[in-house]
């Protein structure tokens, strides 16, 4: 068995990866989220697919935290083979108006947790020359829109960081890639909808059509069972020499 550790999995694409994880049946799961029903959404899965889980909430925002629990899910599975850094915020503000805790907020959690963690689990991944690292970034890591500064930057950089760890994990068999979702309806972007309705001045229907969907060519949101297969195969062998890339999926945003 293999053992995966996904940020952010007791909701929306996180937990959208973690099942297609356990459908495999061939990883152990380490959960992490803030939800208060996170032991249960990670028990539940552990029973329905037959797999081992753990749960930690470990704060994305904590170092400390983060490096408990990587030692935590080493200490239960003997190994992390594959790190999805998944956990995301929003805040959709123009730049005057944009709190400075909120900045420090979205590159903390969006970005620079992706380094703890990554750092963290390196070592045994170099030992046992084998790692697999996926980062979830966003077609907002390869374009911009206005009113998102810091969720833009976070995501850039991520997609930055990606590269680099391609390069270094090359001679050790760690892959690294992210992936580039299109609009994905998750809780993120429930809020996120009646946050741009105020910003844009429109209806929240009008949100949807008119700004959100709007970039994509495929009038769809993206659904997380996608992002969660493409998650499986950029971790399995197969995919040993696809690495430092930035994947959209986002029905055709990019390709404008
Ligand atoms: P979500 O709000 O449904 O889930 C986010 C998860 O991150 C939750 O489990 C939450 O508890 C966890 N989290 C947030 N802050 C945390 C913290 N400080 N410490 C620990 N956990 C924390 O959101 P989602 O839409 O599933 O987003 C997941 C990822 O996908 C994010 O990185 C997001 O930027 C990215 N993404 C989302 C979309 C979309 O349209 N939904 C599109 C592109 C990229």
């Amino acid at each position: 068995m293999k053992t995966v550790l996904i940020t952010g999995s007791t909701s929306g694409i996180g937990l959208g990866i973690a099942k297609e994880f356990a459908k495999t049946k061939q990883y152990n799961i380490i959960f992490n989220g803030l939800e208060t029903n996170g032991p249960e959404i990670a028990n539940n899965i552990g029973k329905e697919y037959g797999i081992a889980v753990m749960y930690s909430n470990a704060n994305m925002l904590n170092p400390a935290e983060l490096r408990t629990m990587v030692s935590d899910g080493i200490a239960k599975f003997g190994k992390i083979d594959v790190l999805v850094n998944n956990a995301g915020i929003q805040h959709v503000s123009p730049i005057d108006e944009f709190p400075d805790e909120k900045w420090a907020a979205i590159i903390g959690i969006n970005l620079s947790s992706a380094f703890y963690l990554s750092k963290a689990v390196w070592p045994g991944m170099k030992e046992r020359k084998f790692g697999r690292i996926i980062n979830i970034a966003s077609a907002h890591g390869l374009v911009a829109s206005e009113f998102k500064s810091a969720y833009v930057a976070s995501k850039h950089g991520i997609v930055g960081f990606t590269k680099t760890l391609a390069l270094e994990g090359a001679p050790f068999n760690i892959t690294c890639n992210a992936i580039c979702p299109g609009y994905v309806k998750t809780p993120l972007v429930e809020k996120q909808i009646a946050d741009q309705a105020k910003a844009h001045n429109l209806s929240e229907s009008e949100v949807v059509s008119k700004v959100m969907l709007l970039k994509q060519a495929v009038k769809e949101f993206v659904p997380v069972e996608t992002l969660g297969q493409l998650a499986v195969f950029l971790a399995s062998e197969a995919a040993s020499t696809m690495t430092g890339t930035a994947l959209p999926v986002d029905g055709g945003w990019n390709a404008q």
